[in-house]
């Protein structure tokens, strides 16, 4: 008889210790869905995160027009103004400046352009809307947003304007940044321009990431993809984070690397318990198809298969299964009312530094801190080469970098921490300050709709004279400096 994979008790103990969690708080999730909640509670005056507050007037905006008007008055009256989508954001990105106007993109009103296909393969539509909206337009039509992200009811905008999209499908197709062909920006004193690599190109390049700084996204061109509605799935669970990155990279880079892979979740720590798992998923047409691709693992997984340190199991789900994790995760995070999310994702531009960064995490916070309030660490790679097929000198979104030469994946790591309030939201606030000055040493990126503080200086070590180009950009945008949430840019 074979002998059982090295530590695998120590793993049954893992997903004990997680399930017992995950009932733990089941009925509470389950209390907050019965009353409706399925959507984060965001307080008036604040964002997701909680931590900041602002006074400031607030407008809904119902239309293209209403925006623009609403704008053109603030200009004229020199009032500061953000706008906001779903309000996600973590640190403050949406609130004005004490005393200004945010403009919230009113999607519920039904007067922003619907989605409309502009082309076989290329959708048009109001970026106010969000992803699960356009994913729901586009399935009956056999296409499918190339990458959706952990939560589906963020708006296209609010996405974009932070630098990512990072989602399972990262893996193939980047980010939901490189899918975008054009969009129309609707400036901060209300004018607008069509912006896209041969028009406005230095807008194109630095509206998407650029914090809602730079002005509106209004319309925006996206490439789909055809709809593959089956996964057959690779589960594999570990107990060590960098070593199970290791493993993860070894499968994408090796030569024999399936051409359906698209999908790739790393994720662990959960909920307080050390249990670590990852997927890799072969997308397939048919159920059918999903079945044969199970019965035989890719040679490019004969590592994990063979490997003493995993344990393996295998299942077919359907494609669409991002709106399963959105409905976990979502309707958890909504029960938690009142509490702090202090969440940040850090991106590598190769993996030497990301694993550094691993073991960082796993020896100084996770072995020392423990992982106390860690809703979940979630983790993805996506290809080095951007794949937008624009000239490289426009590729690049503000504060998102190409991954160094040689690397043929960029990696990150998120940090979603959720804390009751009180005492203990200031020791988590300083983890993810160790945690962000380590990964800024190591050359990591931040995301921008994370929690973080961050210099002018820290972001030109990041990311290099990007930052002047956005800058003088801003300067030529807003030169009163009134539109934003006033970030450390200057
Ligand atoms: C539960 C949860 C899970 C998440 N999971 C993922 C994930 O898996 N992958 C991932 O990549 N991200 C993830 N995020 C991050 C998320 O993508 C960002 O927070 C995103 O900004 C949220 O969109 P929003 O509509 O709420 O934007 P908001 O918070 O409303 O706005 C964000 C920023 O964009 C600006 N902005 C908003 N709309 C526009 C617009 N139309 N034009 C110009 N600027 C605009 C705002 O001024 C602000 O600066 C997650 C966030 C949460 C809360």
């Amino acid at each position: 008889m074979a002998a059982p994979p090295e530590g695998s008790i120590d793993r049954v103990l893992d997903f004990a210790r997680y399930a017992v969690a995950a009932a733990a708080v089941a009925p509470g999730t389950l209390l907050s869905v019965a009353r409706g909640r399925m959507e984060p509670q965001i307080g008036e005056g604040t964002d997701f995160g909680g931590l900041r507050r602002s006074e400031h007037r607030v407008a809904m905006a119902g239309s293209r027009e209403e925006l623009r008007s609403l704008l053109a008055k603030a200009a004229r009256q020199g009032e500061a103004v953000t706008v906001a989508g779903s309000r996600h954001s973590a640190n403050g990105q949406t609130l004005p400046r004490a005393g200004g106007l945010q403009i919230r993109l009113d999607r519920a009103s039904g007067r922003w352009a619907a989605p409309t296909m502009v082309g076989p393969t290329r959708v048009r539509v109001s970026a106010v809307h969000t992803w699960r909206s356009l994913q729901a337009w586009l399935r009956p039509r056999g296409r499918s947003c190339p990458v959706l992200t952990d939560h589906l009811t963020t708006t296209i905008g609010g996405t974009l304007s932070v630098g990512g999209g990072i989602g399972t499908a990262s893996v193939a197709w980047g980010r939901q940044l490189d899918q975008v062909r054009a969009f129309r920006l609707v400036l901060p004193d209300g004018d607008e321009a069509w912006c896209s690599p041969e028009e406005n190109a230095d807008l194109f390049r630095h509206a998407m990431g650029g914090f809602g700084e730079l002005g509106v996204i209004d319309e925006v061109e996206l490439e789909t993809r055809p709809h593959r509605p089956w996964l057959a799935i690779f589960r594999y669970q570990h107990r060590d984070l960098p070593g199970a990155m290791d493993l993860v990279r070894q499968a994408l880079e090796h030569p024999a690397v399936p051409g359906d892979l698209a999908h790739l979740v790393v994720e662990g720590p959960i909920l307080d318990t050390p249990f670590l798992q990852f997927e890799l998923g072969l997308e397939a047409d048919s159920q059918q198809q999903a079945r044969d691709l199970l019965r035989d693992a890719p040679e490019a997984f004969a590592h994990l298969e063979r490997s003493r340190r995993v344990l393996g199991h295998r299942a077919i789900v359907k494609a669409d299964q991002s709106n399963d994790r959105h409905n976990r995760s979502a309707s958890y995070v909504s029960s938690l009312v009142g509490y702090k999310h202090i969440w940040n994702d850090f991106f590598f531009a190769d993996y030497d530094s990301f694993r550094r960064f691993l073991c960082f995490t796993r020896d100084e916070v996770f072995a020392r801190r423990g992982c106390r309030h860690l809703m979940s660490g979630l983790s993805f790679a996506y290809p080095g080469d951007p794949l937008d097929p624009v000239d490289p000198a426009h590729r690049r979104a503000a504060f998102s970098f190409p991954a160094r030469q040689g690397e043929r994946y960029r990696w990150s790591f998120g940090f979603n921490y959720s804390v009751p309030p009180g005492p203990q939201v200031q020791p988590i606030i300083e983890t993810v300050a160790t945690l962000r000055r380590e990964a800024t040493a190591l050359g990591a990126g931040l995301y921008g709709y994370g929690y973080a503080e961050r210099t002018a200086a820290e972001l030109r070590q990041a990311y290099g004279s990007v930052v002047d180009d956005f800058l003088a950009l801003k300067a030529r945008v807003d030169p009163s400096g009134r539109f934003g949430a006033g970030l450390p840019l200057r």
